[in-house]
């Protein structure tokens, strides 16, 4: 299986910038990197603008909503979202449990969304900086992993290992963090058939070939660097072609 590279754009770009991102995105891959699947998951508003006409890149939302539809307002369905051409959503990210109290109950609801719409989700898990300063890590990891028990085992499932204190801060784990947590994870999912494990937290060109291939992971899901096409693309070559 290639490995996964997803752009969050959280939220940022106007529906102009989208389109030229993707642009440049597309004169940067030409016919696509070799041994790379990438996904650009832009806010809902440019969610048509970042698309690739020759999909290149698949689209997927930042965000479902634990709902199937209805009274919800300034909610996002997943069934809207399949609609609007994406294959994947993020359900999970530290920002949103953590602004925004999402908690496993909710999660798991949106992943069960995420399933009828037929979108692959990519969840998200990862200890904060104090519950990894208590050697909480792996019990923190299997918490999180419990809100994937009804989640259906031969789907295709992407977990991306995000710890809290390696977001946006410029601090990325070690390759070694990286690989004992990816290691913890794919014990913990070992019944699932098709699953990619993502390391995620201040990913760049420059860390990304190490936290490949040392960390073990399936790629990386990239914030503030994937805002870059070029960043973004430099990021997506790091794996073996
Ligand atoms: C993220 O928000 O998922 C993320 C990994 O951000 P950054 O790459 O900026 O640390």
């Amino acid at each position: 299986m290639s490995n996964l590279f997803v752009a969050n754009w959280k939220m940022n770009m106007m529906r102009d910038e989208a389109r030229a991102y993707a642009s440049e995105l597309g004169s940067e891959i030409g016919d696509g990197i070799p041994g790379a699947e990438l996904v650009v998951a832009p806010p809902f508003t440019t969610l048509d603008h970042a698309r690739d006409s020759r999909e290149r890149w698949a689209i997927g939302g930042q965000n479902v909503s634990e709902h199937a539809a209805g009274a919800f307002t300034g909610e996002i369905s997943s069934m809207m979202l399949a609609d609007a051409g994406c294959r994947y959503a993020i359900v999970g990210h530290s920002e949103r449990r953590t602004l925004f109290g999402e908690d496993g109950p909710m999660l798991s609801r949106k992943l069960a969304r995420c399933r009828e719409a037929r979108l692959v989700p990519i969840y998200c898990v990862g200890e904060s900086a104090a519950e990894r300063a208590r050697g909480l890590t792996t019990v923190v990891l299997a918490a999180q992993v419990e809100t994937l028990a009804d989640d259906p085992p031969n789907d295709p499932l992407v977990v991306a290992y995000e710890p809290v204190w390696a977001i946006g801060t410029g601090v990325a784990a070690t390759p070694a963090d990286a690989a004992s947590a990816a290691a913890c994870l794919r014990g913990l999912l070992v019944t699932r058939s098709d699953i990619r494990i993502l390391y995620g937290g201040s990913v760049n060109p420059g860390n990304a070939a190490e936290l490949l291939v040392q960390g073990g992971v399936d790629g990386f899901l990239v914030g503030g660097a994937s805002l870059n096409a070029k960043t973004f693309a430099a990021i997506a070559r790091a794996g073996p072609a």
